[in-house]
């Protein structure tokens, strides 16, 4: 696609003038073939960004006019993971709105007269070529050497259609009840010039067109058709969308051109790609990769597992300012923003046109951030929501308290601070055999026995405790600290030992010394 407009050909474009004295009101709309990749979600993302920013009106409407594709549930997904990621709109199906149903196959009757009146201004026509007769055309034209056979300009004055039929024939054809396509009569070598807001200049000449189908045999109106139609009976005022789509603008645009509508704005979004940058991401390359492609858990009819973000573990406000970061940047070095910070700070201008890579990495430290900034009572909570039997919420806080600023997922707060609900039953080998010498039981009982009488048994009280047995003994910090850890959690690293131990409490910091001396003692002899 040419991106500089030439300037020796017609232009077809200034006649259309953007709507921008109009209401903002735009609108994601998937299909519902699948879940919804994260391709998809940073499409509705930006939407609702742009939205929110101007004061408009985000708006869902399901395109499932292409019902060899229907996969069920795909739309319940769909709906479920815009919940989640906090980015529902004020407009689609379930919610309501002035301009429903949302949902295309429950617009069905309302396309039909739009085709017709195309064909009656000459811009469509009727075609009624069997699909074997056009396999039958490709299949020879491919024998001649030319594998890319188009129904267009040239070709259509040699098939089955009312440019080449007669009037009467073709009537007594619709009377009759052969089937029928209406077909988009792209006119012949005109440039179509259109501004992406992205992009720039857009010049395609309509040789390098087809006719594309607008209305299919089986009463429904195609993708393209219909997404324009409901484009201006919903007045939508900008088309966000993916890069993949830019191909279809031209023919949208002469579509607008052709009803004698107001054009929106088009902004097509760069394409996300695989973390080395070859290629596009795909749903496949999740799984295969180790990172989710889709923002919820999604099983197939036949079984299969894609994973999610949500069931990984990560936090919603995570995985949308990662979004948000694929493709757009604020211009400053703000990486961490809330979705009301988004909504103030996106603008379309600073999209980039270049493939956004996904950084898996990258995803994860959004995650640790998220993870550290939020209010470790709410961590409290969610970790509660982990565990078969939890613990009181204000010991949970504490714990949270103790590992968050180690911990990426909740989950990692269970696992790695397993020692904080249960006494250790292994001991780091490593620390062991590098730092456990002969005087070190010796030295970790002396240490108890100053445990044993302090009062009150707080992390301040504690350290001062230690600092003055490191004196009297004159000993150094690593000769014990870490001794001490491995005594208590079973690990030779974590968060500090003296607010471990007055979460774990006196008796039971006592207990574990006497245990660990135990069988860190009949580990050295086994080695
Ligand atoms: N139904 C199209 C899709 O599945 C929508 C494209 C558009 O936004 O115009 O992505």
């Amino acid at each position: 696609m040419n991106l500089n407009p030439s300037a020796k050909s017609h232009y077809l474009c200034a006649k259309l003038f953007y709507m921008s004295d109009k209401p903002v009101r735009v609108r994601f709309a998937p299909s519902p073939t699948g879940p919804l990749h994260m391709g998809g979600v940073r499409t509705a993302l930006y939407n609702y960004l742009f939205a929110k920013k101007n004061n408009g009106t985000f708006i869902i409407r399901i395109e499932d006019t292409d019902q060899t594709r229907f996969v069920p549930g795909a739309q319940d997904y769909i709906m479920d993971s815009m919940k989640w990621c906090g980015i529902m709109p004020t407009e689609g199906p379930g919610i309501g709105g002035n301009y429903g149903p949302y949902v295309q196959s429950e617009r069905k009757d309302l396309y039909r007269p739009y085709a017709e009146q195309l064909v009656k201004n000459d811009a469509a026509y009727y075609a009624f070529d069997t699909a074997e007769e056009l396999d039958d055309m490709r299949e020879r034209s491919k024998q001649m050497g030319m594998p890319n056979w188009q129904y267009n300009h040239v070709t259509r004055t040699t098939l089955k259609n009312s440019t080449t039929l007669s009037q009467d024939q073709v009537e007594a054809m619709l009377a009759e009840g052969v089937p029928y396509v209406i077909r988009m009569k792209m006119p012949r070598n005109r440039d179509i010039r259109f501004e992406d807001i992205i992009r720039g200049w857009v010049v395609v000449n309509t040789n390098n067109l087809d006719d594309k189908v607008l209305f299919k045999s089986d009463g429904m109106p195609t993708y393209h058709l219909a997404n324009i139609v409901d484009d201006h009976l919903m007045e939508i005022s900008h088309v966000i969308r993916g890069e993949e789509w830019l191909p279809s603008a031209p023919l949208h645009f002469m579509l607008y051109e052709a009803f004698a509508w107001d054009c929106p704005q088009f902004a097509h979004l760069p394409l996300l790609l695989r973390p080395d940058g070859n290629g596009k991401l795909s749903k496949r390359d999740g799984d295969r990769l180790g990172f989710p492609v889709f923002p919820t858990d999604w099983h197939t009819a036949e079984g299969e597992l894609y994973s999610g973000y949500r069931e990984k573990g990560y936090f919603p406000g995570a995985f949308i300012n990662m979004l948000a970061f694929l493709g757009w940047n604020p211009g400053t070095p703000q990486e961490l923003f809330s979705l009301e910070e988004l909504c103030e700070a996106f603008t379309l201008d600073r999209v980039s046109k270049a493939g956004a890579k996904f950084d898996p990495d990258k995803t994860k430290w959004f995650q640790q951030q998220y993870l550290r900034m939020t209010p470790e009572k709410e961590l409290a909570e969610m970790l509660a929501g982990e565990m078969e039997s939890p613990l009181d919420l204000e010991s949970l806080e504490t714990i949270c308290h103790l590992m968050k600023e180690r911990a990426t997922f909740i989950r990692d707060i269970l696992s790695d601070g397993s020692y904080l609900f249960e006494q250790p039953t292994t001991y780091d080998e490593q620390t062991v055999s590098k730092k456990w010498k002969d005087d070190s039981a010796a030295v970790l009982s002396e240490w108890r026995g100053v445990l044993e009488n302090i009062a009150p048994f707080t992390h301040d009280s504690i350290e001062i405790a230690f600092k003055s047995f490191l004196a009297e003994k004159n000993l150094g910090i690593g000769a014990v600290l870490p001794l001490f850890r491995l005594l208590l959690t079973g690990t030779g690293m974590g968060p500090s030992m003296f607010e471990i131990s007055e979460f774990l409490g006196k008796e039971e910091c006592l207990s574990r010394i006497n245990q660990g001396l135990i069988s860190v003692e009949a580990l050295k002899n086994k080695a």
